[in-house]
């Protein structure tokens, strides 16, 4: 059984709650993919990657995550017209969670939006340690170990774990998607232009 931890987005507009957090109910990884890293950049929040252009992505059932507080200031952007939906609050550029549809229900989240786990040293204990390094194709400098790879048995535990989820009815109330499976809130899909500006931040 996990802990209930308070959910906030960096100026303290946006507040929330995640239910039952613990290393056993919720799936961590490094995720160092080019889109990740242009998301931070489009943001202006590349501080949050990590020395390696890592994100570290705490992934979240749908219905373990609500807000009370701010959520007009919630919006999305997606970088493409087929990407996955990059939420976050457009008061201070918190990244909020990345998701897809729900019918593929999960929610992954920096440890930023967790109160506790801004303190770096908390978030193993909160978590568990990351189960992977992925996509160390597109890592700045040299990869993290093994992140180069195809990590069979780290995709194997997300299918099972989000499966999981889909079974026992985990999806909805889903904290931005209505029951239609609607976006909540307003999204932008960038165009081609808008997308290699972020990139192109990236590079340099
Ligand atoms: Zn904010
Ligand atoms: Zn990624």
């Amino acid at each position: 059984m996990g802990r209930d931890v308070e959910l906030e987005c960096l100026c303290g507009a946006i507040h929330g709650l995640a239910r039952d957090v613990s290393k056993d109910t919720v799936n961590r990884v490094v995720c160092l993919c080019a889109d990740c890293q242009t998301f931070a950049h489009y943001l202006e929040r590349a501080d949050l990657l990590d020395s390696s252009g890592g994100s570290d992505i705490i992934q979240l059932a749908p219905s373990s995550i609500t807000f009370d507080r701010g959520t007009e200031k919630i919006a999305c952007v997606r970088l493409g017209p087929k990407g996955p939906y990059r939420w976050y609050a457009s008061c201070c550029k918190t990244p909020m969670g990345n998701t897809v549809k729900p019918s593929l229900p999960f929610v992954g989240i920096l440890p930023e939006l967790f109160r506790e786990a801004r303190d770096p040293e908390r978030r193993d204990e909160l978590f568990g340690p990351p189960r992977a390094s992925i996509n160390g194709k597109s890592a700045i400098g040299t990869p993290p170990p093994g992140s180069t790879e195809r990590n069979l048995g780290f995709l194997l535990h997300t299918v099972s774990v989000i499966l999981g989820w889909k079974l026992r009815g985990r999806s909805f109330p889903h904290p931005y998607f209505d029951r239609a499976s609607e976006p909540l809130y307003p999204v932008k899909v960038l165009t081609r232009e808008e997308r290699d500006q972020a990139r192109a931040r990236r590079a340099g």
